[in-house]
């Protein structure tokens, strides 16, 4: 939801611009402040962010998206196992074309991992199909060969440019450099990769692996904070870092992570999940989308449907009732000008029990900013949020 000052709306942000009524009720009724989501030195993105949101340091527990997607996935990883992300991507002659294979279906990069698998795969490596490009790679014992420090980078960053001058570097690399370029012969010859390539589309003709790291120790949410609780998104990490936290995983059909998601199944699905437990996570991902697309329409059409039907459904269902708080909040900017994510220290509000309202006007960029409160150690707030704030 947050973002910069855009000039074709008069200087102010898609959260300014925004009929955000439910949300302007919390800044007027309970507390804004600003919060660090992404320490200095990490990439900005969801899997960093959204560590420091549950209340945990990254710098501590954050190993890659890898174990997150494992855990999603539910591969059980042992102590010393290093698990990867593993992209269907396309390459030409010696260029990354695709991070993606051209969004390749489920159903056909399933056949491909399987083949990838039975070609590649031995008692220590194993691959696991996921959704679309996005696969998982788990090498047991990984960590003695240092492959949890071996340096991989993302294959979004680097489209269009030289593969040989991208691959993985340091302990380790030798080894996923050998099978990033066997996969090469193992999927240009593919059926499934010859009939793409019939049908103009991208062929999935290689694999890349990054993103990896080992099983996090992370205490589980219900022991730090002493209650339990449902995550609902359609995150794959996110809902893989919230089974590592021990907290359930409630799968809401037509929940797409994108701007056709099913706020209203969400919101329903919220609070059904307040009847059994006392805490839920709601995450919605259909701004950073429109962040991602410069689509300045999209963002605000995204953070008003966000605001009426997901905080206005939860907040109407608590009309009258003073047993309960609540907080809203991005995990990190996606500015439509820029169309990735930054750094800077996002707003949030909270309103409900034993919050006194501080007279703040609205919830936006700008208002927080007015704020005394500012967690510079963003994992601090999740405590603060349940335990202390007044
Ligand atoms: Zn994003």
């Amino acid at each position: 939801m947050a973002d910069y000052p855009v000039k074709e709306i008069q200087d102010r942000t898609p959260l300014e611009v925004a009929r955000t009524t439910n949300m302007d009720f919390i800044a007027k009724h309970g507390r804004l402040g600003r919060v660090r989501t992404v320490p200095f030195g990490f990439t900005p993105g969801s899997d960093i962010a959204q560590v420091t949101i549950f209340g945990y340091d990254p710098k501590k527990y954050y190993t890659g998206r890898g174990p997150l997607e494992a855990a999603n996935l539910g591969v059980e990883l042992g102590e010393d196992d290093v698990a990867f992300r593993c992209n269907l991507i396309t390459a030409s002659q010696d260029k990354l074309r695709d991070y993606s294979a051209g969004h390749i279906s489920s159903r056909e990069a399933q056949i491909l991992i399987n083949s990838i698998d039975e070609n590649l795969g031995t008692n220590r490596i194993k691959f696991y199909p996921g959704i679309s490009y996005r696969h998982l790679m788990v090498i047991k014992d990984g960590v003695q060969e240092g492959l949890d420090k071996t340096s991989c980078k993302p294959p979004h960053d680097i489209t269009g440019k030289v593969i040989a001058k991208n691959l993985p570097k340091g302990d380790g690399s030798a080894m996923l450099i050998g099978l990033m370029e066997e996969s090469r012969r193992i999927l240009e010859k593919h059926e499934i990769n010859l009939v793409r390539l019939d049908l103009k589309e991208n062929p999935a003709n290689m694999i890349w692996l990054w993103g990896q790291g080992k099983k996090p120790n992370m205490e589980s949410f219900s022991s730090k904070y002493g209650i339990n609780g449902s995550v609902i998104s359609a995150v794959d990490l996110i809902k893989g870092l919230g089974k590592i936290l021990g907290l359930q995983v409630i799968n809401v059909p037509g929940a797409t992570g994108y701007y056709d998601t099913n706020y209203e199944g969400k919101a329903q699905a919220a609070l059904k999940a307040l009847e059994r437990n006392d805490f839920v996570f709601v995450h919605l991902e259909a701004a950073d989308e429109a962040g991602h697309n410069g689509d300045l329409r999209e963002k605000i059409t995204a953070i008003e449907r966000f605001d009426q039907i997901i905080v206005g459904n939860i907040l109407k269902a608590f009309k009258g009732k003073s047993n309960f708080r609540i907080m809203v909040l991005p995990d990190h900017a996606t500015p439509v000008s820029l169309k990735t994510h930054v750094a800077d220290p996002v707003p949030f509000g909270i309103f409900g029990q034993n919050i006194v309202a501080r007279g703040f006007s609205e919830y936006s960029e700008k208002e927080a900013l007015k704020s005394d409160l500012y967690f510079d150690k963003g994992d601090e707030l999740m405590d603060y949020f349940i335990r202390k704030a007044e």
